[in-house]
């Protein structure tokens, strides 16, 4: 068994950084908060150097912390205040593709390949990776199946778990459980590799995955549309998913998000007059080029505007235009960081229950915080709307931050009042473990510390995340 100083030998010095300036980085995440700093970050570059490194910490009482692209929004990849001594894992040198196979429709990935190369090695075989969302450059594959991300496609292929084929993990004593298979079909038994698939690094370092891939899509259709109310909204979906073709993806945004994307974006220009109280995101797809979808979309749409459900619409009429469409909803993020903060919340709930939910958390803002700016933007297609409340003009975050106070406990019990989850896509992590003491059912609590003392008994794996 190696010490973790024998270890930075054999690993080598860009494997293993001690110096403040080199780990400063992995202390912080992209929300910018900063964690506990690490001893050291260890950046293992094989299956064996992640045992050894498992082991090596393990033998020295040191926990360990895995990182992807530390795009994550609930504090996972960085270390919790007073915990043990820990290292952060990056994954980052294990950025391989290792099997593209078109006819298997698979791909095999190593945890720290960014998820837009798997998107681009998956188009140079003709096929499509599906999942998709703003941080794809950044978040990596580990990241990417330990948090069960979502995004913009869930509605069409589900989240990361569905993707999954095969799984490669190296467990907190060193051993590797091996299941990378590229199956469709397996009922060997316990679904193990489900534990480690939104496991947020709590059990073990997924180090490899086999991907599913999907046809590559030949035509695409997006519109920006203009709609008087979250009603009206759900009407217009119900008609896309009835149209006939595929709906790939269905954003909704209230009103306020595109005057701050006007106001703040780089280089962004919104399709619509501003004005409308909200706007949607509908992108059609078809596998084969002779598809009438764009008929397809228009019919709907006009139909849409004589049920007065849709206000406006503008069609992309290119590759450019519809990626700019894209970029609106992509920049979101940083356009709403330049006006101020926020207090941001992760819910999903049954579609048919999104309008009352925004009804009832417009009810509680006016009721608690009537000076916020209530932003609402998410993907209403499969029930997951991201609710924030944002600080008037000129606040500044800890003051926000303090008088918000309240805001995210609350939507959390409206979605879950209303049949849905405090957590649909970001994890637990650090920022949940509240809500996971609050709402999640005790047994399922229970049950879930007696596979985490099974697994890792000593506490070893990602400590202070997702169990309260
Ligand atoms: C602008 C922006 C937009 C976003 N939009 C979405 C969205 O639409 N949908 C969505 O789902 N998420 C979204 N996210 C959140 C984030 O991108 C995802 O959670 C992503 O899956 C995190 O991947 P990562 O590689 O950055 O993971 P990290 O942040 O590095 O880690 C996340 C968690 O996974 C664990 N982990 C990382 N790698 C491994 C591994 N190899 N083995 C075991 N555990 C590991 C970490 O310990 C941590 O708990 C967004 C983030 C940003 C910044």
């Amino acid at each position: 068994m190696k010490t973790l100083a024998a270890l930075a030998t054999t690993l080598g010095p860009a494997a293993c950084l001690t110096a403040p300036e080199d780990i400063a980085p992995y202390a912080a995440d992209w929300r910018g908060i900063a964690g506990a700093t690490p001893r050291a970050v260890l950046r293992p570059g094989s299956v064996e150097d992640v045992q050894e490194t498992i082991r090596a910490c393990a033998a020295e009482g040191i926990a360990v912390v895995p990182a992807g692209g530390r795009t994550g929004l609930a504090g996972g990849a960085i270390l919790a205040p007073n915990g043990p001594p820990s290292v952060v894992l990056s994954l980052e040198r294990m950025n391989r593709i290792l099997a593209v196979d078109a006819r298997d429709f698979s791909l095999v990935a190593e945890a720290g390949c960014v998820i837009q190369h798997v998107q681009e090695a998956a188009a140079a075989a003709g096929r499509l990776f599906p999942l998709s969302w703003g941080a794809q450059g950044s978040a990596m594959v580990g990241g990417a199946l330990s948090t069960n991300a979502g995004g913009i496609r869930t509605l069409r292929w589900g989240n990361a778990r569905d993707l999954v084929m095969g799984l490669e993990v190296v467990l907190p004593d060193g051993r590797v459980l091996n299941d990378l298979r590229r199956v469709r079909k397996d009922n060997s038994g316990y679904a193990l590799r489900h534990l480690f698939l939104g496991g947020e690094g709590t059990l073990g370092v997924i180090t490899a995955a086999a991907l599913r891939l999907v046809p590559a899509l030949k035509r695409v259709e997006t519109a920006f549309v203009a709609a008087p109310s979250p009603e009206a909204a759900l009407g217009l979906f119900s008609r896309v998913m009835e149209s006939g073709a595929e709906v790939i993806a269905f954003e909704l945004m209230i009103g306020r998000c595109m005057d701050i994307v006007a106001k703040n974006g780089i280089g962004l220009r919104v399709p619509l007059p501003l004005g409308s109280p909200w706007y949607v995101m509908v992108e059609l797809a078809a596998a084969h080029p002779a598809v009438p979808l764009r008929e397809m979309l228009e019919d709907t749409l006009a139909a849409a505007m004589e049920g007065g459900e849709v206000l406006d619409a503008a069609f992309a009429e290119n590759e450019a235009g519809r990626a700019g469409f894209w970029r609106i909803r992509e920049d979101w993020p940083d356009c709403g960081r330049r006006e101020g903060p926020s207090v941001n919340t992760d819910t999903a709930v049954p579609v048919s229950a999104v309008p009352r939910f925004i009804a009832e958390v417009e009810a509680a803002v006016t009721r608690g915080w009537p000076e916020g700016r209530l932003i609402a933007i998410g993907h209403a297609g499969d029930g997951n709307i991201h609710v924030s409340l944002m600080a008037p003009p000129g606040m500044a975050r800890d003051a926000w931050v303090a008088r918000a106070h309240g805001f995210e406990p609350a939507v959390n019990a409206i979605a879950v009042g209303l049949g849905g989850s405090f957590s649909a896509e970001h994890g637990i992590g650090q920022s949940k473990r509240h809500a996971m003491a609050t709402h999640k059912d005790p047994v399922a609590l229970d049950l879930m510390r007696a596979v985490k003392g099974l697994i890792d008994p000593e506490g070893m794996m990602n400590p202070g995340k997702m169990l309260p």
